[in-house]
């Protein structure tokens, strides 16, 4: 079977296409009580950006806070907030931040219109009902949420995504000037993410001509801005995440990205950082990846934290590697079909105990 898969139907790219903003949310403003939410990190509180929000009277500006990535808890009271803040639904939901913020969005509006809590959601095509229109912002590059059809959330028994065609944004606002201040080890990590779905896309064994076209070029803009420090970097950047986005829809991620899930469960890390901490050790299953990587962090002047899993309960190790193995199409994309007779417990436990 072949996916049919949703594209993202709006796409407006350039340095200060920001500001065009207001006049595209007008197109859903159909009458004097519509009202618009901005989901924005709170990193912007007080920032230049604030300002420039497009703000009508009866909006609202939730702003939220991604120390940690999303959960389904904060999902839950965010979603709580906006239903309590006016009578009618909101016209449209503007997520504006990174991936955990652009999730958010996505998140809130897809439970607006569907009952319940959003762990009833967590895996796919369980959404029932179209959301409420959501326009992404990024204002980090590299996780290509702004393309995906997942919002990745953690919940009390999981960490999986709301996965729907539903979850599609509707628009998205692609402004390189908004990544310009991105602090250096985020800008790397999130950027990696983006350089680790290229190799874990063009790796694997789901390869077809589709995921191919969109993570080479991914992969050579990726070079560019970590590699030639290139004076464009920033639309570069921007460009390479979605492409990059785009390659992983019709392929799969791989290794890395299973690891760092196992990682990211027990501990918290975050994904960027955590797959960048994994792939360090995986010269086994991408070598000449892992190669310019390294070359990348060492250019860019990036120190991963070390030994993380070294001195933490058997028990966080078992649940790791239980989180790990169960992503089963991961592996398959990695190792092929039969990749649980090359993926054991026992192996993937000595890679975690390196880490
Ligand atoms: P993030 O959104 O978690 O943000 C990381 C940090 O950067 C935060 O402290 C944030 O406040 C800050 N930040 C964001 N923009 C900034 C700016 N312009 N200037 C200064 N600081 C800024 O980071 P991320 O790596 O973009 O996203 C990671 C999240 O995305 C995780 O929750 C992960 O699960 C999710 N994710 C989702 C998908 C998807 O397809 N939906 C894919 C990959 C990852
Ligand atoms: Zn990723």
């Amino acid at each position: 079977m072949f996916r049919n898969f949703k594209l993202v139907p709006n796409v407006i790219f350039g340095r200060g296409c920001f500001s065009q903003l207001d006049e595209i949310i007008e197109k859903q403003r159909q009458n004097n009580d519509a009202w618009v939410v901005f989901v924005t990190d709170d990193v912007f509180r007080g920032k230049t950006l604030e300002k420039r929000i497009p703000l009508h009277e009866k909006d609202l500006v939730l702003w939220v806070n991604v120390d940690d990535e999303p959960k389904t808890k904060y999902v839950d009271e965010l979603t709580l907030k906006v239903k309590a803040y006016r009578s009618s639904f909101p016209c449209a939901v503007i997520g504006i931040g990174g991936g955990s913020s652009m999730d958010l969005a996505k998140s809130i509006s897809l439970m607006l219109t569907n009952e319940g809590s959003s762990t009833l959601y967590q895996g796919w095509d369980l959404i029932k009902n179209p959301a409420v229109c959501h326009m992404a912002v990024p204002t980090l590059s590299g996780t290509g949420a702004e393309v995906s059809r997942t919002a990745v959330l953690t919940g009390p028994e999981k960490k999986l995504g709301l996965n729907s065609d539903y979850t599609v944004f509707d628009q998205v606002v692609l402004d390189p000037e908004l990544i310009k201040n991105v602090p250096k080890d985020q800008h790397f990590y999130t950027g990696m993410d983006c350089y680790i779905h290229c190799i874990e896309s063009l790796e694997g064994t789901y390869l077809n001509e589709f995921s191919r076209s969109y993570g080479e070029k991914s992969l050579e803009l990726c070079r560019q801005v970590f590699m030639d420090d290139h004076p464009d970097k920033d639309d570069k950047l921007m460009m390479a995440s979605f492409f990059g986005g785009m390659s992983i829809a019709y392929s799969q991620v791989g290794a890395c990205h299973a690891l760092s899930y196992g990682l990211s469960y027990v501990l918290g890390t975050h994904h960027g950082i955590g797959c960048c901490i994994v792939f360090d050790y995986l010269d086994e299953f991408y070598p000449a990846g892992v190669k310019e990587f390294r070359a990348m962090m060492k250019k860019c002047k990036i120190e991963l934290p070390r030994e993380l899993v070294k001195n933490i309960e058997e028990e966080q190790i078992e649940k790791m590697i239980t989180v790990a193995l169960g992503l089963d199409p991961l592996w398959e994309n990695c190792l092929g079909k039969d990749w649980k007779s090359i993926m054991t417990r026992e192996k993937a436990r000595s890679l975690f105990i390196q880490i």
